[in-house]
């Protein structure tokens, strides 16, 4: 059997580069020889998701590639992640991007990989893939369902509405969802303003490009993944949950960056409460919350009185109200994690019943391996599609209620009252217990389709088969 050999290309941003690791895992676990190319920082970020292929016939490989800023009259850049954390550096980032293409094509031509899987922020590897005739793939970081929503409301209709709080029915899409504009991505928006062009130009690559690959699985989203193939009519190959190539509590715990909870206190903490008696609050690694809608969230979290795992950013630290982390120390009903949780650790627990989430992509697939019940709380990016996936397609979730897109990636503007009856709703008996029986039957499908003759298990060797076969037929 000759061996194949993918190349990935994974975007810097942790809800990117954290799918394609474990993806890059996946495919060195079927026996493909893979290569994750990178700039230094990732590729630091990396070394845990490397040492994991260690048994398998191909360990992954790391080839560090650098920004030529200097060369190209654009100014020094990071690649650290935890620095991008305004609209100036992001767009320093993106405008950079495209110094990393002659290294990367030295690479592809020394090494003659049999294709590349590249993120969608790089859409000139569609152009490397025909220098070296080979496939590019591309990789979204969402599932079908947003790709055939966004598709269909950004890139072929304008939303027939009136006003931007009107709803209108997203067209041609097999379910009746109903949208209103100011749930959309605001493509004028200051805050859009950074990601426009190479939006743009991402989504002509897209069009070029041999197919996508999505980390999702046909039994959650069978609809979509046929409108995707059969009616937008793309290459599609469905993979996931990529991340439960982690398998053991260490592959669980360091999953972009190392914790900043120890993981016998986590898990102590965890085993002290009743199966299913726990929300876990996360709003991903973009998200930031607002000082007067973290009062809402405390204050909405002690009068519900279930045991929570509560999840806030460094930075918001000393905006969460006075008194408010000693009085649930004393209950013993809430643990507050500063800085980064072990998501999948405590979503595969099972104390954890519910699960209050931003909707980034990631985040719902390892809720659904979970099997947890959700509040739909989107704020940017893709998530009002993912969320109206989880409410309204699958629901396994309620909603939080009318929020709108926002362009700073800011969570705000939600009471009390509408975070209280969320939180009830998911942890209570009355919908909650028919959400939690679906959630824990589509656990069931996400654990099936990845194991040996699983729907995404198949479709991964058939991709394989596929990019193999590219070189003899071309
Ligand atoms: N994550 C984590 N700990 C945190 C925050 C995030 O492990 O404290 C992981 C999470 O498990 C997921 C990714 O980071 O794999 C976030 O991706 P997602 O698509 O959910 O959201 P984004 O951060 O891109 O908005």
């Amino acid at each position: 059997m000759t061996t194949c050999h993918v190349v990935f290309l994974p975007f810097i941003g942790y809800g990117h580069m954290i799918p394609m690791a474990d993806m890059a895992v996946l495919f060195a676990s079927h026996g493909v020889k893979t290569t994750i190319i990178t700039t230094p920082s990732t590729a630091h970020r990396l070394t845990k998701s490397i040492q994991k292929t260690i048994n398998y016939t191909h360990q992954i490989e790391l080839h560090i590639i650098e920004f030529n800023t200097g060369e190209a009259g654009l100014p020094p850049v990071s690649d650290n992640p935890d620095q991008i954390d305004s609209d100036e550096l992001l767009s320093t980032l993106i405008q950079a991007l495209p110094t990393l293409q002659e290294p990367f094509e030295q690479f592809i031509a020394k090494s003659q990989p049999n294709c590349i899987i590249a993120d969608m922020f790089f859409p000139w590897t569609t152009e490397t893939a025909a220098k070296f005739n080979i496939p590019r793939i591309v990789f979204n970081g969402t599932g079908f369902f947003a790709l055939c929503a966004s598709h269909e409301t950004m890139t072929l209709h304008k939303p027939n509405a009136s006003s931007d709080s009107e709803p209108f029915i997203v067209p041609n899409i097999p379910h009746e969802i109903k949208l209103t504009r100011k749930q959309l991505p605001r493509l004028e928006s200051e805050g859009f303003k950074v990601f426009l062009k190479v939006f743009i130009q991402s989504v002509e690559a897209e069009a070029k490009s041999y197919g996508v690959i999505v980390n999702s699985f046909y039994e959650l989203e069978p609809e979509y993944v046929r409108h995707y193939r059969e009616v937008i009519k793309r290459k599609a190959w469905h993979i996931g949950p990529v991340s439960i190539c982690n398998k053991n509590v260490e592959g669980k715990l360091e999953r972009g960056k190392k914790s900043t909870i120890d993981e016998h206190e986590c898990l102590k903490w965890l085993k002290s409460k009743p199966s299913g008696s726990v929300i876990y609050i996360s709003f991903g690694s973009i998200v930031k919350v607002s000082r007067s809608q973290l009062y809402e969230i405390a204050t909405a979290l002690e009068a519900c009185n279930e045991n929570f795992i509560w999840v806030i950013r460094n930075d918001e630290e000393t905006l969460i109200p006075e008194g408010f982390e000693a009085r649930i120390a004393a209950k013993e009903k809430g643990l507050i994690i500063k800085g980064w949780a072990p998501q999948m650790l405590i979503l595969d627990h099972e104390s954890v019943g519910g699960f209050m989430t931003h909707c980034g992509w990631n985040s719902v697939l390892e809720g659904v391996l979970g099997g947890v019940v959700m509040v739909a709380w989107p704020v940017m990016a893709e998530q009002f599609y993912n969320a109206k996936l989880v409410t309204d397609v699958l629901r396994i979730g309620v909603s939080i209620g009318d929020v709108e897109w926002n362009p700073a990636s800011l969570c705000d503007g939600v009471k009390r009252a509408s975070i209280e009856r969320a939180v009830a709703t998911v942890m209570g008996a009355q919908e909650g217990d028919a959400m939690r029986l679906r959630a824990q039957g589509l656990k069931e499908k996400a654990k099936g389709a990845v194991e040996e003759g699983g729907s995404s298990y198949l479709d991964l060797n058939a991709f394989v088969e596929n990019v193999k076969s590219f070189k003899s037929k071309a």
